[in-house]
């Protein structure tokens, strides 16, 4: 998608504080953190959210957070974390490129929202 902030971070054309690449993902820190730590991973394919997902990419997804287990002491996560993807208007999703908000470094609040 050529006008979508996280495509053009994926590609490179808009600068990011990147703390992991793959082949299927980049996790970027968060311009505007809500916790100590706040990464988003963000596929590097273009799909807005979880009701446009194809099965393809869902398997991708999947794939995606099984390697971040496997990151979360080298993120500072080994306390634990939370994830969060917004969808839509009532979800206040901001970019339409799905993503998950990785938020922990620190106790976080027992409410949701
Ligand atoms: P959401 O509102 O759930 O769609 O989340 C979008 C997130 O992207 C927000 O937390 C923003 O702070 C973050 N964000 C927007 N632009 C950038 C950027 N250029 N680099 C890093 N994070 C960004
Ligand atoms: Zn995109």
């Amino acid at each position: 998608m050529e006008n979508c902030i996280f495509c053009k971070i994926v590609r490179g054309e808009i600068p990011s504080k990147k703390v992991y690449e793959d082949e299927d993902m980049i996790i970027i820190k968060d311009l505007n953190p809500q916790a100590e730590t706040h990464l988003l991973l963000i596929p590097k394919e273009h799909y807005a959210d979880i009701i446009e997902m194809s099965d393809a990419e869902a398997a991708t997804l999947g794939k995606c957070l099984k390697k971040l287990s496997r990151l979360v002491d080298e993120l500072g996560l080994s306390e634990g974390f939370r994830l969060v993807s917004n969808k839509g208007k009532h979800g206040c999703q901001s970019v339409p490129h799905l993503h998950i908000h990785i938020l922990g470094g620190e106790q976080l609040n027992d409410k949701m929202c």
